[in-house]
């Protein structure tokens, strides 16, 4: 069965450029509400904790470089079927492949610098979300 619970993160460029109110207005209007939200900002070093299942990709150095050149804004999010629904919201990972109307066609900069991320598993949601907030479980209880 597939979980309620999906992790996203308005990466740098896309805070950078002023979107994160625009983007963050399509994901409730998407249906989903926010269960934990905040304006950070990693080092390359935590960067490259959250991205180390690519740490052998060609890009994962230029990624970590990007990923900490500046503000995030990470937040937990609650829909049925979320992790899917939302992968399908943001569109593919190269924005030039990305359908009409996705997060990542409308906002990203490059296949790098694409907005926002998604995570892929309802596992990987609760990995990432407790990554970035520490007593994640109290958000639940409403
Ligand atoms: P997604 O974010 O769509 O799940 P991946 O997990 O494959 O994509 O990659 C993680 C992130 O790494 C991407 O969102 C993007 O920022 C970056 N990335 C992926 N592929 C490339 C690439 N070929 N060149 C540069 N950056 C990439
Ligand atoms: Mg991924």
């Amino acid at each position: 069965m597939s979980g309620n619970l999906t992790f996203t993160m308005i990466k740098p460029d896309a805070f950078r450029a002023g979107n994160s109110g625009a983007i963050i207005k399509i994901i409730i209007e998407a249906g989903y509400g926010i269960r934990a939200m905040k304006l950070t900002r990693l080092s390359e070093r935590k960067a490259g904790q959250f991205y180390n299942i690519h740490k052998e990709r060609p890009f994962y150095k230029d990624l970590c470089a990007y990923m900490s050149s500046g503000p995030i804004i990470p937040i937990v999010l609650v829909k049925e079927n979320a992790v899917e629904d939302f992968r399908k919201l943001i569109g593919a990972t190269d924005p030039t492949k990305a359908e009409k109307g996705t997060i990542r066609q409308m906002f990203a900069k490059s296949i790098e610098a694409n907005a926002i991320h998604g995570s892929d598993s309802d596992d990987n949601a609760l990995i990432e979300g407790n990554f970035f907030f520490s007593e994640l479980e109290k958000f639940y209880q409403d």
